[in-house]
């Protein structure tokens, strides 16, 4: 959940929990995404982050999406976006299997975790790893 734990303990010990070491940049992100009800890119959190540089970036997010800390979106522009997991999410493991909202007009990601979600039924023989569902229209405000 992304609102829910805010503070740079959380952090530290979200980082321990999935043997990465505390660093700066590593919090500096952590921080920035709980703070954005909405996904982010890296381009967006290149230019807020600072003192970052791109590679270190793509390698912390990278990291992060493997551990089950992240998830990425992506967005009408094919522009990947990154969101926190819930706690259910675990290295290879993820289980961000919510709606995610793309407005059409300032293409804003959300993430609606607390909306029901249909099961997903395969024909058989076919074995379900992931899938993606992305709504898209107006959010809330721009409609
Ligand atoms: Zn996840
Ligand atoms: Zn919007
Ligand atoms: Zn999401």
């Amino acid at each position: 959940m992304a609102h829910t734990h805010n503070s740079e303990q959380h952090f530290e010990h979200l980082l321990k929990k999935h043997n990465l070491k505390r660093t700066e940049p590593r919090l500096r992100v952590l921080s920035m995404l709980s703070q954005k009800n909405v996904a982010t890119s890296q381009p967006d959190l290149e230019s807020v982050i600072g003192n970052v540089d791109r590679v270190t970036l793509y390698r912390i997010l990278s990291a992060f999406e493997e551990k089950g800390i992240i998830h990425k979106v992506f967005d009408l522009n094919g522009t990947a976006n990154y969101a926190l997991c819930s706690s259910d999410c675990d290295e290879h493991d993820h289980r961000d299997e919510h709606l995610h909202f793309n407005c059409t007009n300032c293409n804003n990601v959300y993430c609606l975790d607390d909306h029901d979600f249909p099961q997903i039924t395969l024909p058989p023989g076919f074995k379900l790893e992931s899938f993606n569902f992305t709504a898209t229209g107006l959010c809330p405000k721009c409609s």
